[in-house]
């Protein structure tokens, strides 16, 4: 299986049917049927590591104020899939993973789910991502899930690369800020070189990493699909345009 960070962008793209939610589905085709998906997501976030562990997750709308109220009455009703759960719970062993019965699929997965995998028939579980730790750390979870990929398991990190609200312009025609293009551009570069270590360190990306990264919980997934990289993956990025001046919406699809 390939390994992919989609970058989930606006929840609106649920509502739509545009460039960017029909390259989501053309990547879906592209591939083997997955036998399940896991999903690393940028809205879960907690103290330790939480992997749901449900037959059936419940949809959760956790949408910021303003948005359509049309998006509270989509659902995304794929089944859970338990055994992938304790799955990952042993392969991550000897670091505590809880099996978690309460949360469910968030937006950052079932918003490029309902685009991708539209039926809703394919097993989804989610893996959350200890906030605690550093990039280093997340990375090395994903080395640890990798194995998954050749048991027809589809990981997917759901998050942007360059996530900034409070820089963003509404306008569909706004240019990008100079920093957020060189910034997606110094990913782009990383993940073709394949030297994800130069990214670990956000400090050391100086204004360009603090402005698009001001928050690390829409950078952590990307961590993890690259921690699951395999030497002879080549890397493809489809979409790959920033958004609203400060939103990436770079995709990147990991695959031999
Ligand atoms: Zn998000």
């Amino acid at each position: 299986m390939p390994v992919v960070f989609f970058g989930h962008g606006s929840p609106t793209n649920i509502l739509e049917d545009n460039v960017t939610t029909k390259t989501w589905a053309r990547i879906a085709r592209s591939m083997p049927r997955p036998k399940a998906i896991l999903c690393i997501s940028a809205h879960w976030c907690t103290n330790g590591i939480e992997v749901t562990a449900m037959d059936t997750p419940r949809t959760i709308h956790d949408f910021g104020r303003g948005l359509p109220a049309a998006l509270f009455d989509k659902e995304y009703p794929a089944p859970g899939n338990p055994a992938l759960a304790q799955h990952v719970q042993d392969l991550l062993d000897p670091l505590q993973v809880k099996l978690d019965h309460e949360w469910g699929l968030d937006h950052a997965t079932w918003a490029v789910l309902i685009k991708a995998f539209p039926k809703a028939d394919i097993p989804v579980v989610q893996l959350s991502m200890d906030m605690r730790k550093s990039s280093e750390w997340h990375y090395n979870i994903g080395q640890k899930l990798r194995q998954l990929r050749d048991e027809g398991v589809l990981i997917i990190g759901s998050g942007n690369v360059v996530h900034n609200l409070h820089q963003m312009d509404w306008s569909e025609t706004a240019k990008p800020h100079a920093w957020a293009t060189r910034f997606d551009n110094l990913v782009k570069e990383c993940v073709i070189k394949d030297q994800p270590e130069r990214l670990f360190d956000l400090d050391a990306l100086g204004q360009d990493g603090a402005l698009s990264v001001p928050t690390l919980d829409h950078f952590w997934p990307l961590f993890y699909v690259l921690g699951a990289r395999h030497d002879d993956d080549r890397a493809t990025f489809d979409p790959n345009f920033i958004q609203y001046k400060s939103l990436s919406m770079m995709t990147i699809v990991l695959q031999s």
